[in-house]
């Protein structure tokens, strides 16, 4: 856990979400500032800063979290006909918080490529 993060802070319940789901290693909650119908963050619960400083050992969550996403889309009807899940990575990948998350995105079409 690092102290001034955000989404740690959300994990450990300092700061308040809607709480999608939960277990042992994973967090997900209702983005602040939603860009789609459905926007959920899923996140490690373990501090991890970004997919650019990643190793084998976190295999095991990173690997879970692809199984999470595939639950939580089931949670919601308006994913039945597909979704979009982004990563976003550094300063050019657009990441303003520096603990690695996915958004989880649908109810809408999403355009290719991205902005
Ligand atoms: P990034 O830009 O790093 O990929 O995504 C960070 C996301 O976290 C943004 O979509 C932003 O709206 C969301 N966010 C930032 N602060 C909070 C917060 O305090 N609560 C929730 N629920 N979402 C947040
Ligand atoms: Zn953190």
């Amino acid at each position: 856990m690092l102290k001034n993060c955000i989404f740690c802070k959300i994990v450990k319940n300092e700061l308040l979400s809607q709480k999608v789901y939960e277990d042992e290693s994973v967090f997900a909650f209702k983005d602040i500032n939603p860009q789609a119908p459905v926007h959920v963050i899923i996140i490690p619960k373990k501090h991890i800063t970004s997919l650019s400083v990643i190793s084998v050992e976190n295999e095991k969550v990173l690997g879970h979290i692809q199984v999470t996403v595939s639950r939580i889309a089931k949670q919601f009807s308006e994913l039945k006909n597909g979704f979009r899940l982004i990563n976003n990575c550094g300063v050019e990948g657009g990441q303003t918080v520096l603990h690695l998350h996915y958004h989880l995105l649908g109810g809408r079409s999403f355009r290719w490529p991205p902005g």
